[in-house]
C-alpha cells in the first residue's frame, strides 16, 4: 500500500475522478455535487441554497470525498428483483459491509419471515398493510422509533408526532450512539446543547484544541479552517491517542499553496492513553490555575460553582493526574502555557471523548477548561462539538428524544390541541434491553443501522430477533438488513436527499439551517421517507382536528409546524417564501449570557477513573471509522491514512507485539469479557501510544460492552480492555 506523506492532496483528487467516472461521469458527480441540496454526509455543512460545495463563510469549492462517495452510492443501479432470489440471508451475513453497501440502490419493498432462507419483495399496498395490523394490534408501548442523523427535520418531526399520536415516547435517535454527553455536559454548564461558535468563529481563533477525533478523514473541509487559522498563525494542539497522519500534514486540493506546502495542521500532538482525557485536560486546568492565568473578571461575573471547583482541583495530586492520563506533568504545563498565551481559543472534540463511560464528565471538563479564562461567549472563541451525521443535531432538535423539550410538548399540547403521552420514554440501548427482554414487539428505523452501531452484537442480534416486525427505511443495503432480523423484516426503499419530491431541512454542528430543494428520482421505486409516515399515519391513527396527514405530508405545512412549536426554530415558516436560510436563534454565544437557571455557566467536577486494562495488564482497545466510511457505511475496504487494506486488522504499536512476540499480519484472537474475534491480523502501528490497540467499527462492536455513561446513556466504543493471543493459543480466561 502507497505510503502517504499527508492527508488529501493528489491522491484525494485522483480518487474523485476515479469516483465521478465510475458513477455515472464528470459531469453527473458536478451536478449531483453542485445541487442546492446540504451535503449527505457529516455535520460541518455544505451546500443548499447557495448551491453544493459552498460552506457557511461562502469558500468555494469544498467538496470531500465522503461527500463524493455517499452520491456516488445513491447513483447506484437498482438492486434488481432475482437478487433476492439468488442471495439468501445467510450468505447475505458473510457479505462485508461495503459489499452489501455496494450492491445497490433499493427500489422495492422486501420481506423476510423468521424460518424462510431469502427475502422476497412484496408490494408497498402490503407492506404498509401490514404495518399498520401489526400497529393496530400492539399497546403503544410496546414499540419503538429509532431515527438517524441523515433524515430530513421534516421527516424527523413528522415521525415522532406519529408515534406520540399512537402513543408512545419511545422515540429516540443515533446520537444516543455518539454525542449525546456532548449534548448533556453542554447544557447542564451552559444551557445549551450545541456549538457555541459559528464556522466564522473557528478561522478567527489563535488557537485551537482538537480533542479525541480524527476529523482529516470524517470531516475533511475542516482541514480548510485548520489551515486559516494556522496561516494566521494560529496553533493547533491535537489531542488523541494515535498520531493520525491528516492531522499532522494535510494538503487542500482547492488550495494550491496547501498543495504545494509541507500542509502542517497540528502545531503540538499530545498522546493520552486511550479514556485519558480526563486526566489531561484536568492537568491543564490545574497548570492554568497555577500559572495564574484565570479571567477572573468572568469568573466572578458569570461563573457558577467556581471555588468549589477550584478547591476540587487543587485536590488533584499531579502524580494522580500523570497517572490517570499517561501524560507527564511538563508536558500539561507546556499546554498550558500555550494556552495562557491564547487571545481566542476553540475546543473542539469528537468521539474520542464522548465514547466513554465518563463521557459526560469528559465533556464537562472541556467545558471548565473553556470557562476559566473566558473563552465562552465572544466572537472567535468557545465550543465546537464535531457532529456526525449531517442533521443528527436537527433530528434532536425538531424532537426525536423519549423526553420532549417542555416548550414543544407544551405548544404541541396548547396550539394544536394534542393530547401527548406523558410515560417516560426509552432511550436506544434501553430499547435494546427492552426488546432483548420481550417487553418490545415492534420496532421502525428511520435511515441508519441499529443493529451495526450497537455495542455486544451478538446481544444486539438477539434483541432485534425477538421483536414480532422490524421496519427499516434505508437507499442501500448494511448489516441491520441480514443480522438481527426480527419475525417480520420489513425493509421500505426511500429516495435519497437530492431526490426529495419537496424541499427540506437540515441543521449543521454550527446550528444552520439549510434548505434541500430535492431533486428527480433517480429510480423508479423508492418513496420519500415523509410519504411513508404519512400513509402510515393515515392508516394507523387517521385525521383528526388540526391533523391532516395530506396537509402533513406537505413539508412547507411541516415548517410551519416547526416554527411554532421548537424555540429558536421561528425562521424556518419564513422559509419557503425567503429562501433564507439562518442560524437558530439562541445557540451562538457571541456574548456571555446563559440559558441557564442563574444565567451563570457552572462548573462540574467529577471522578477521576483508572485507566481501563491498567489494573490487569490488558491492551486499551479503541474502536474507530476509516477513511474509507462513515459512520457505519463502509464505502472502501482501505484506510488510506492508515495504511490499511483491509479491515480485518488489529493495529498495535510494535512494542507491544515485540513483547508479545507477535508477527506482523500474524492472525490473534482479541478477547473482551463481552466477546471475541478470532483470524484478525496483527499489525505494527507505531502511530499508536503503547499500551493501546485500535479496530474498525462496527465490525469490533462484537468486543464492546452494553455498559454505557450513567448521565448520556452512551456506549464506551472507546475503551475496551482486550487480550490479544497468537490463534493457535487458548486464550486465557476472562478476569
Ligand atoms: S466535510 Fe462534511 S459537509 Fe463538507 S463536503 Fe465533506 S462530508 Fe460534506
Amino acid at each position: 500500500m502507497t505510503k502517504l506523506r499527508s492527508g488529501g492532496g493528489w491522491r484525494a483528487i485522483f480518487y474523485s475522478l476515479q469516483t465521478a467516472r465510475r458513477s455515472g461521469g464528470l459531469r453527473a458527480m458536478y451536478q449531483a455535487l453542485r445541487s442546492k441540496n446540504a451535503c449527505k454526509t457529516c455535520a460541518l455543512g455544505m451546500g443548499g441554497q447557495q448551491g453544493g460545495m459552498v460552506n457557511e463563510r461562502g469558500g468555494f469549492p469544498e467538496v470531500c470525498k465522503k461527500s463524493l462517495q455517499a452520491h456516488a452510492s445513491d447513483m447506484q443501479p437498482a438492486i434488481t428483483a432475482d437478487f433476492w432470489a439468488r442471495h439468501g440471508v445467510y450468505e447475505l451475513q458473510q457479505w462485508s459491509p461495503r459489499q452489501l453497501e455496494s450492491a445497490g440502490r433499493l427500489i422495492q419493498p422486501i420481506l423476510y419471515e423468521q424460518g424462510a432462507t431469502h427475502y422476497r419483495t412484496i408490494q408497498w399496498k402490503e407492506a404498509l398493510g401490514l404495518i399498520a395490523d401489526k400497529l393496530r394490534q400492539l399497546l403503544p408501548d410496546q414499540t419503538f422509533w429509532y431515527f438517524s442523523g441523515r433524515s430530513s427535520n421534516e421527516a424527523g418531526f413528522l415521525l415522532h408526532l406519529l408515534a406520540r399520536l399512537y402513543g408512545t415516547n419511545n422515540v429516540n435517535n443515533c446520537s444516543y450512539y455518539c454525542h449525546q454527553a456532548s449534548g448533556v455536559g453542554l447544557n447542564r454548564a451552559l444551557g445549551t446543547g450545541t456549538a457555541t461558535i459559528t464556522l466564522e468563529d473557528l478561522e478567527q481563533a489563535d488557537l485551537v484544541f482538537l480533542i479525541g477525533g480524527n476529523p482529516a478523514s470524517n470531516h475533511p473541509r475542516l482541514m480548510t479552517s485548520l489551515l486559516h487559522v494556522r496561516r494566521r498563525g494560529g496553533k493547533i494542539v491535537v489531542i488523541n491517542p494515535v498520531r493520525e497522519l491528516g492531522l499532522e500534514r494535510f494538503r487542500i486540493p482547492s488550495d494550491w499553496r496547501s498543495m504545494l506546502s509541507s500542509g502542517r495542521i497540528a502545531h503540538r500532538f499530545v498522546q493520552p492513553h486511550i479514556g485519558g482525557d480526563l486526566g489531561l485536560l484536568t492537568g491543564i486546568a490545574k497548570a492554568i490555575v497555577e500559572m495564574g492565568a484565570v479571567d477572573s473578571a468572568f469568573l466572578e461575573q458569570h461563573g457558577a460553582d467556581v471555588e468549589a471547583y477550584l478547591r476540587w482541583l487543587a485536590e488533584q495530586s499531579w502524580h494522580e493526574l500523570e497517572q490517570r492520563s499517561g501524560v507527564e506533568v511538563n508536558e500539561m504545563r507546556a499546554v498550558a502555557e500555550l494556552y495562557a498565551r491564547s487571545r481566542a481559543t476553540v475546543f473542539g472534540w469528537t468521539m474520542g471523548i464522548t465514547h466513554h463511560r465518563h463521557g459526560v464528565d469528559n465533556v464537562s471538563a472541556i467545558v471548565n477548561l473553556a470557562l476559566l479564562r473566558g473563552m465562552v461567549g465572544r466572537p472567535g472563541a468557545g465550543l465546537m462539538p464535531i457532529r456526525g451525521h449531517s442533521n443528527v443535531q436537527g433530528i434532536g432538535s425538531v424532537g426525536v428524544t423519549p423526553q420532549l423539550k417542555q416548550e414543544i410538548f407544551e405548544r404541541l399540547e396548547s396550539q394544536f390541541h394534542l393530547q401527548l403521552p406523558t410515560t417516560p420514554g426509552l432511550d436506544t440501548m434501553a430499547c435494546m434491553q427492552a426488546a432483548a427482554r420481550g417487553d418490545l414487539r415492534f420496532g421502525f428505523c428511520l435511515g441508519g443501522n441499529l443493529y451495526g452501531s450497537n455495542p455486544d452484537a451478538q446481544f444486539a442480534d438477539q434483541a432485534l430477533r425477538s421483536l414480532d416486525m422490524l421496519v427499516m427505511l434505508n437507499t442501500t443495503l448494511n448489516t441491520g438488513h441480514v443480522h438481527g432480523l426480527a419475525k417480520q423484516t420489513l425493509v421500505l426503499p426511500v429516495r435519497a436527499r437530492d431526490e426529495e419530491p419537496q424541499p427540506t431541512t437540515q441543521e449543521s454542528m454550527f446550528n444552520y439551517v439549510r434548505l434541500s430543494e430535492g431533486g428527480p428520482a433517480r429510480l423508479p421505486g423508492p418513496r420519500s421517507e415523509i410519504e411513508i409516515i404519512a400513509e402510515i399515519g393515515r392508516r394507523v391513527i387517521g385525521n383528526r382536528p388540526m391533523v391532516d396527514w395530506d396537509q402533513l405530508q406537505q413539508t412547507s405545512s411541516l415548517r410551519q409546524w416547526i416554527a411554532q412549536v421548537v424555540p429558536g426554530f421561528a425562521a424556518i415558516g419564513q422559509l419557503d417564501r425567503t429562501r433564507q436560510e439562518f442560524h437558530i436563534d439562541g445557540r451562538i454565544l457571541h456574548r456571555p449570557t446563559f440559558a441557564t437557571a442563574d444565567g451563570r455557566a457552572r462548573f462540574f467536577t467529577y471522578h477521576l477513573p483508572p485507566l481501563v486494562g491498567s489494573q490487569t495488564g490488558q491492551l486499551r482497545l479503541m474502536t474507530v471509522r476509516s477513511e474509507g466510511q462513515f459512520n457505519t457505511v463502509v464505502y472502501e475496504e482501505e484506510d488510506l491514512y492508515r495504511g490499511q487494506d483491509r479491515r480485518d486488522v488489529l493495529l498495535m504499536h510494535p512494542a507491544d507485539m515485540n513483547a508479545r512476540r507477535l508477527a506482523p499480519d500474524q492472525e490473534v484472537t482479541i478477547r473482551s469479557a463481552t466477546g471475541q474475534l478470532s483470524g484478525y491480523r496483527v499489525r505494527p502501528f507505531p502511530r499508536i501510544r503503547p499500551g493501546n490497540v485500535l479496530m474498525y467499527f462496527p465490525e469490533a462492536n462484537v468486543l464492546v460492552p452494553r455498559e454505557v455513561d450513567p448521565l448520556s446513556r452512551t456506549p464506551a466504543f472507546k475503551a475496551v480492555a482486550v487480550d490479544v493471543l497468537p490463534l493457535d493459543q487458548e486464550p486465557l480466561p476472562t478476569t
